[in-house]
C-alpha cells in the first residue's frame, strides 16, 4: 500500500514513473544492463539526456535563445554559483527575501561581492511575498534574486516582477506546477526533489547572453559555460536522476502538460485551504491569503496538544511528512505535482473530522 506522501522533499513520485523503473532496472532499452549501468558517452544514454532536456524545453515553452543544464550540488550549490559567475566587481546584487532559501542564497552572495537586500517579509514571519519595494532605483545591478516558492514557510509570487536588471529566480519547489513566461528570467534553477524527481539533479535554465556576461575567473567545474558547451557532459552527469527526470517529464506531458497539471493543483490545494477556511478558526493558515502556495499548504492548530495529537492520528492512517518546518510550527502539507488527488481529498477530509472531534 502507497502512503499518503506529504512529505516536502524528497517527495512523491508518481507511480507510473516508479513501475516504469523497476520495469527496466535490470535492462534498459535492450541493452542488457540498467541505465545506472551504462557509459555517459553511450547512444542510448545520450538519447536519455537529450530527451529529458527536450521535454523540459518543450513543456515550459523555453526558447532557443536559452540553454538547459543538468548540474549537480543542489540548489545550495546555486547560491554560490550565481554571484560566482554573475556578481560583477563593481555591481550590487539584489535580493528579495521571501523565506529561509532566500537568505540562504544572499549570504553565499555576500562572499562574491555587494549585496543588497530590496525587499524582505521576515518581520511577518514570512507569512507573505513581499511587495513594497521600487525597482527604479536598481538598474545598475548585476541581478535580482528571487525565491518563487517558499517551501517552509508556504508563500508562493503569483505575479513575478518586471525587472529592469536580469532576473533570476530558485524555483526549486514550484517548477512545472503551473504556467510561466520564461522571458521574464535569465536563470532559472530547481533541484529536482520535488517536482522533478529524485534528489542528484539540478536543472538550470540560463538566457544564453546572460551567460556571455559571466566573469571569467571562476573554476572550471563551476562555470555555467563549461556545461553549456558540453550538454552537461563536461565531467560525469547523475545518469539515474537525469533518466528518473526523463520519466518524470513523460508523465507530465501524459497528464497534459503544465496547464493541465495547475488545473489539478489548484484543485488539490483548494481542497486542503478550504478545510482551514471552512474550520472556524480551528485552524490558521500560516500564508497571507493573496501568498498562498500551491505546493505547501501550512497551518497550524489551536494548542501544541492538538498539533500533536494530529500529527499522531494522521500518521496512523498513513499521512505522512505532515510536520510543519521548526520556524514555523504546525502543519505543513506540501502537494507537488505527483501527490494525486485523492491524498488530497483525503487530508481535506480528515481534518475536517479531526476538527469536529476535537473543538
Ligand atoms: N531552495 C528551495 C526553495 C528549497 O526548498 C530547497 C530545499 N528544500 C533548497 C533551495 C535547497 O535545495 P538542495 O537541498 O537541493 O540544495
Amino acid at each position: 500500500m502507497r502512503a499518503y506522501n506529504f512529505n516536502a522533499g524528497p517527495a512523491a513520485i508518481p507511480l507510473e514513473v516508479l513501475e516504469r523503473a523497476q520495469k527496466e532496472l535490470v535492462n534498459f532499452n535492450n541493452t542488457g544492463m540498467s541505465v545506472m549501468e551504462l557509459s555517459h558517452r553511450s547512444k542510448d544514454y545520450e538519447e536519455v539526456h537529450n530527451r529529458a532536456n527536450a521535454l523540459l524545453r518543450e513543456l515550459l515553452g523555453i526558447p532557443d535563445t536559452y540553454e538547459v543544464l543538468f548540474l549537480q550540488g543542489g540548489a545550495s550549490l546555486q547560491f554560490s554559483m550565481i554571484p560566482m559567475n554573475f556578481l560583477q566587481e563593481n555591481k550590487t546584487a539584489h535580493y528579495i527575501l521571501s523565506g529561509s532559501w532566500s537568505e540562504k542564497a544572499l549570504k553565499e552572495a555576500k562572499a562574491f561581492g555587494e549585496t543588497r537586500i530590496l525587499a524582505s517579509s521576515k518581520e511577518e514571519n514570512y507569512s507573505r511575498i513581499p511587495t513594497d519595494y521600487s525597482l527604479e532605483d536598481i538598474k545598475d545591478g548585476a541581478y535580482l534574486h528571487i525565491t518563487s516558492n517558499n517551501t517552509i514557510f508556504g508563500t508562493q509570487w503569483n505575479e513575478y516582477p518586471t525587472s529592469p536588471i536580469p532576473l533570476i529566480a530558485d524555483m526549486s519547489s514550484d517548477i512545472l506546477c503551473k504556467e510561466i513566461d520564461v522571458e521574464k528570467f535569465s536563470l532559472i534553477y530547481a533541484g529536482a526533489q520535488k517536482n522533478l524527481g529524485p534528489s542528484g539533479v539540478t536543472v538550470v535554465i540560463v538566457k544564453k547572453d546572460f551567460l556571455e556576461t559571466a566573469r571569467p575567473n571562476v573554476p572550471t567545474i563551476l562555470k555555467y559555460s563549461t556545461h553549456a558547451d558540453n550538454n552537461s557532459l563536461y565531467n560525469t552527469p547523475p545518469t539515474f536522476a537525469i533518466y528518473m527526470l526523463s520519466l518524470v517529464l513523460e508523465w507530465v506531458k501524459e497528464q497534459g502538460g503544465v496547464k493541465a497539471i495547475q488545473k489539478v493543483n489548484e484543485e488539490k490545494a483548494g481542497y486542503i485551504y478550504s478545510a482551514i477556511d471552512e474550520s472556524e478558526g480551528f485552524y490558521k493558515a500560516h500564508a497571507t491569503e493573496d501568498s498562498r502556495s500551491l505546493m505547501n499548504i501550512t497551518f497550524t492548530l489551536p494548542n501544541e496538544e492538538l498539533t500533536k495529537k494530529f500529527l499522531q492520528e494522521a500518521k496512523e492512517r498513513q499521512f505522512i511528512g505532515l510536520a510543519g518546518h521548526r520556524s514555523v510550527g504546525g502543519c505543513r502539507a506540501s502537494a507537488y505535482n505527483a501527490v494525486p488527488k485523492e491524498s488530497c481529498l483525503a487530508l481535506a477530509n480528515f481534518m475536517t473530522e479531526f476538527k469536529n472531534k476535537n473543538s
